[in-house]
Formats: structure tokens, sequence, C-alpha cells
């Protein structure tokens, strides 16, 4: 069988992908709610995001902030990225 399962995660970032499905939580994904730039703006009001791709299309993308809000229970406190990705999955998955 082919192996098409990659995880990854480190300080500012996590990730996993399957092929057709791609999570990622981190510092490479962004938006500015003051600028509304998804990417590259430079300002101090831009926030980390969690971002699902399905065959490569954008489908949902949360800013760290909107994760906080949804969730009401994490153990150790959230802070860890990939804590914000689990949070993301079960989000994206809650609303298809
Ligand atoms: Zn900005």
């Amino acid at each position: 069988m082919k192996k098409k399962i990659e995880v990854f995660y480190s300080d500012d970032y996590a990730g996993c992908e399957n092929g057709k499905f791609s999570f990622y939580f981190g510092y490479e994904m962004t938006f500015c709610k003051l600028h509304g730039k998804d990417t590259d703006c430079e300002c101090e009001n831009k926030e980390d995001c969690f971002v699902a791709r399905v065959d490569k299309k954008e489908a949902m993308r949360l800013t760290r902030g909107e994760i906080e809000v949804l969730v009401e229970y994490a153990s150790p406190e959230l802070s860890e990225p990939p804590q914000y990705l689990m949070a993301g999955i079960m989000e994206y998955f809650k609303n298809i």
C-alpha cells in the first residue's frame, strides 16, 4: 500500500496531509483583520491561521483568535500549534 499521510510540527507550525485533505496551522498562513490581507501584511495585527485545503483548494481559514473562541476545553491549556491544528480540523469536520 502506498504511504500517503504526512504529519509535521515545530514551535510555530503544525500540519498534516493525506493527499486529498491538507490541514495547516502556523506562521506561513496569516490573516490581518485590519488590512484584510491573507499572506503578506506586515503589520502587528496579523494572526497565524488554520487553513484546510481539499484537493489543493482552500476550504476554510480560521485565525488563532477565532480558534480560541471555539475551544471549550484544552489540556494542557491551548498554546501549541498541534492543539490549534486539531481544533481547526474538528471545526472543519463540524461544518461539512
Ligand atoms: Zn495588517
